[in-house]
């Protein structure tokens, strides 16, 4: 069987540090790798604008900043298919026919959609788009037959929902889909990235984030300032590791030749944070060393937007030429679909036939 990936963002925003450690760095990874034989990856503005119906101008602004932050990450267009969910229009229809497997108590229960239904404040007013989007995303993966889906951790309960309607699908009609498996991040920091502010997740929507695109001054002035151990007040006191989000980020980005590079003091994180919990280290010197080591991190990043931000009609292209490659692969699987699921009236030669026959007795 064929090994394929889809995944995707929402172009809500620009992508940030997040994004970065808990899936963008894996799926280049895994494009560089050359086992996959298929990549897709999908910037997702139908299911942005399921709770952002009234902007639809800033999804539209986001396209290019999702496409460009791909781009500079790493992902390269001859090696991953980059398109544009809403130019696919089969992802539509089989979201209106898996939309038949699934109880609107079993979507009560998908505990990201009941978080974020909390996060976003709608109460009674959710929109009936927003509250299935799961179902969506489960043709969003279907539809390119995807084996691997490499997210952070907030996605689980959308594959787990994907795997259900796959499995009800296939036992009602007939083996016709793949079941797709989760590809987690391997490092535990990397699950889900807390804010800079503390929070439990950097989030676009939470404004929190450091985002790959910002310059270099932005980013040491968004560090010095974050949320430490409130309990740490002089650098003679013992500081708590666990849950600090200068840690965490520590744990996501750091390698032990960033301490030869900016900070002999220590030969691995371990020995910085054994010093941090007896007393003695400072705030300020860890975060000039996060700093260093995040400035190192995106400055790669940073150079190669620069190159594409010069060359912003061929990134139009690179999504429009991803696109039609994209419908070719979803309008197959739909052609699958509506064959197990008997709705394919006109190329059924047998059907005719035999209706046909009914009259002529
Ligand atoms: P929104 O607030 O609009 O939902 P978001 O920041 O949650 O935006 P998404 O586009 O929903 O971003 O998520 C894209 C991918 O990035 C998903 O695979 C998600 O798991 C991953 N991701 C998002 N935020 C984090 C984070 N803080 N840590 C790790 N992975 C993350
Ligand atoms: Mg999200």
């Amino acid at each position: 069987m064929s090994k394929i990936i889809l995944t995707g963002d929402r172009p809500t925003g620009k992508l940030h540090v997040g994004h970065y450690v808990g899936s963008l760095k894996r799926r280049v990874e895994l494009q560089n790798s050359g086992e996959f034989d298929e990549i897709y990856i999908m910037i997702a503005d139908a299911q942005a604008l399921t709770d952002n119906a009234d902007n639809p101008e800033k999804v539209r602004q986001n396209i290019v900043e999702v496409a460009l932050d791909y781009l500079s990450a790493g992902l390269d267009p001859n090696l991953s298919c980059l398109f544009i969910q809403s130019q696919i229009p089969e992802l539509t229809e089989l979201t209106f026919y898996y939309a038949n497997l699934v109880t609107v108590a079993r979507l009560q229960r998908n505990p990201t959609v009941k978080s974020e239904i909390q996060m976003r404040d709608f109460q009674a007013s959710i929109p009936v788009g927003f509250f299935t989007y799961p179902i969506s995303q489960a043709a969003d993966i279907t539809a390119f037959k995807a084996t691997t889906v490499p997210v952070g951790e907030d996605q689980a309960p959308m594959l787990e929902q994907t795997r259900e309607i796959v499995h009800k699908f296939n036992s009602v009609y007939g083996e016709t889909l793949v079941e797709p498996n989760i590809l987690l991040p391997e490092n535990s920091a990397c699950l889900r990235l807390p804010g800079i502010d503390g929070k439990a997740k950097m989030s676009k929507s939470l404004g929190n984030c450091i985002y790959l695109s910002d310059p270099e001054e932005e980013v040491r002035k968004k560090i010095m300032s974050m949320f430490t151990d409130p309990n740490h007040l002089k650098v003679s006191d013992p500081g708590q590791v666990e849950g600090n989000p200068v840690f965490i980020y520590l744990d996501a980005f750091c390698k032990d030749e960033y301490f030869a590079e900016f900070l002999q003091d220590y030969s691995c994180l371990q020995e910085m944070k054994d010093h941090y919990s007896r007393g003695g280290l400072g705030d300020v010197k860890v975060k000039k060393f996060l700093n260093a080591v995040i400035q190192s991190e995106l400055s790669p990043i940073r150079e190669r937007r620069h190159h594409w931000e010069k060359r912003i009609p061929e990134v139009y292209e690179i999504l429009r030429n991803g696109s039609i490659t994209a419908e070719k692969k979803a309008a197959q699987t739909l052609q699958d679909v509506k064959q197990a699921m008997k709705i394919d009236y006109f190329s059924d030669r047998a059907l005719i036939e035999e209706q046909a026959e009914r009259y002529r007795q």
